[in-house]
Order: C-alpha cells, then structure tokens, then sequence
C-alpha cells in the first residue's frame, strides 16, 4: 500500500513475475484450429477497479478471443429481455461435466444444467435470438459501449474456424430441439453463438467490459445499470458455482471469486464492492482452463486478501 492506498500496479507486476513458471505449461485449445494457433508463454492481467480506475501489467496489447467468458454477456443479455423466465429453459445448477459434453441433456429433457456450459449458453442464445433483429450486431455494441473502444471487432477467422468444427456444439443444439427446447434454426443460432465467442479484445478491455459484476451492476465505463444489484448478485452466484465447468469447485478453494473461463486462456474473476479482474495465458489444463490465469489468480487472492469468504 502506499498511502494506505492498494499499489494495484505493482501487485500486478508481482504477479507477472510468479506465473513465469506457469507460462510453458498446459496446452493450446486445438479443437478450433484457429485457435491452435495462439502460441503459449504469453500473459496478461488486468484489474478494473469500482472507481473505474485499470491496472494492467504483462503483454497488455496482445489480442484474443474472449470464447466462453461471452457466455456471461449472453445471459446478461437474454436477463435483461426474459427475468426468471429464462430459467424454464436453462438449469442453475453445476454439470460436474465437460463444457461439451452432451450426456445430462439425453437425461434431464433438454434442459442444460446452468448458462455456462456450452449447451446452457447455446439455448441462452436461441432465447436471444427469438428477442433480436440483429443479434451478432447487438453483441458487438453491447462490448464496444462497456469497454469504451467503437473499433473493437469480432476475428472472423476464429467465427468461420468454429462454425467449420461445429459438429459437438450442433449435436447439443438439435438435441435439445428434440426435446422441444429450441425455437429458431440451429445453423443461425449457432452462427451468432460462433460469433459471440470470437469477439476480440485485450485484457484491460476485458475487465471494463465485465466491471459491472463487481459494481451492483454499473458499468464504470459508461455509468449505465446493465442489471439491477440483485440480478448481478444472482449472477455472481452462478458463477461461483458454475463459471469453470467442472472444475468450479477446485477454482472456488483456490480463489474463493466468481469466475468465468474460456478455452482461449482467458478468465474473468469478481470481487463485489471491489473490483473485476481479467487475465489471459493461453495454455490449458486438461478440463479447459488457464494455468497460468489461475495461478495468476490464486497468488492476487493472497497478495491482495480478496477471497471472498
Ligand atoms: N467457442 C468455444 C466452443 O464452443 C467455447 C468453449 C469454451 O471457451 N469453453 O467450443
């Protein structure tokens, strides 16, 4: 602290220096073949404060894709257009299963355990898409508006690369149209779902766009209420429990904050009243998520006593 002030920059800076063991480890997401790629040793962290101050240290310029953290601005979205409605069509519970794995769906009709996996965040998008004329438009505003930059763009490569390898994602979708839990063509739900994951951005960018989590739903860039306090809290909740597939639990000991990972290496993480916090490395652990970008985690949790619990 200097001043009695939290010295955020150098924390980060700290922070950098104790994942560089981390750096070589895990694997790059090769399922995406355009995300195979991202070339490992790379990282990033950012913090976005609640007084809308952002901290950044390591390869802060570096772009990449946000992936499965657009699962959170999916739901924030179809929250806004449907309330608890929404949860007729998608469960609030964790899978203890892969982030693509179809098996609980055959067992439960059709409805996915929670948002953040990926048939939970599929159908999250048939549901917005019944609510928008341009939904792949409307996305991208949502990040431009809350990260402050207009020119931010979505890597069509990375859209056409999934869209191209779409079979597991698509076998979820009509299954759950089988089962009636589906209103719109799969083929154009999915194309918006492939779009939504390829938004690119940095990590600062990253943790504007997410700051409202940690602000009762206030966006610091903008000052606009993107959801009522209770809704984020109800949010962050779900996050806690769900937001890294199955290994949420092994997350929550580690770093005791919401969070939400995606296969590019990328992971957000809240802590209410305080800040938000965003970190990118692209190498993965074996269910899919950042082990430099939870080491990072980890290690801030101590250095700044943040756990929430
Ligand atoms: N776009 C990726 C997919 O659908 C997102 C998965 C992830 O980040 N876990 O497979």
């Amino acid at each position: 602290c200097i001043f009695g002030m939290t010295d955020y920059q150098s924390i980060l800076e700290r922070t950098v220096s104790h994942v560089q063991p981390f750096l070589s480890q895990g694997q790059v997401a090769d399922y995406i073949p355009a995300l195979a790629e991202q070339h490992l040793g790379q990282f990033a962290i950012a913090i976005q404060t609640q007084a809308g101050e952002t901290f950044c240290a390591g390869a802060c310029d570096a772009k990449f894709t946000v992936q499965s953290v657009s699962k959170v601005m999916t739901l924030t979205l179809a929250l806004q257009r449907y309330g608890d409605e929404l949860w007729q069509r998608v469960g609030k519970e964790p899978s203890g299963t892969a982030f693509n794995s179809l098996t609980q769906l055959e067992f439960e009709n059709g409805i996915p355990r929670n948002p953040f996996i990926n048939a939970g965040a599929i159908v999250t998008c048939d549901a917005l898409y019944s609510r928008l004329s341009a939904p792949i438009h409307t996305m991208l505003e949502s990040y431009r508006m809350q990260t402050g930059n207009p020119k931010l763009s979505i890597n069509k490569v990375v859209a056409q690369s999934e869209y191209e390898h779409r079979y597991r994602n698509a076998a979820m979708a009509y299954l759950m149209k089988s089962f009636g839990n589906f209103n719109n063509e799969v083929e154009e739900v999915l194309w918006s779902y492939f779009n939504f994951c390829a938004i690119e951005l940095n990590v600062a960018e990253l943790a504007k766009c997410f700051s409202y989590l940690s602000n009762s739903g206030v966006c610091t860039q903008t000052k606009q209420q993107i959801l009522p306090a209770k809704q984020v809290k109800q949010l962050n909740s779900l996050l806690f429990t769900s937001g890294l597939y199955d290994a949420a639990g092994d997350f929550g000991y580690r770093v005791g904050m919401p969070g939400k990972s995606g296969v590019s290496g990328a992971i957000i993480a809240v802590v209410p009243g305080r800040f938000t916090i965003a970190v990118w490395s692209p190498g993965l652990d074996k269910v899919g998520n950042s082990v430099a970008g939870i080491a990072a985690l980890e290690f801030l949790a101590e250095e700044l006593g943040t756990a929430i619990f």
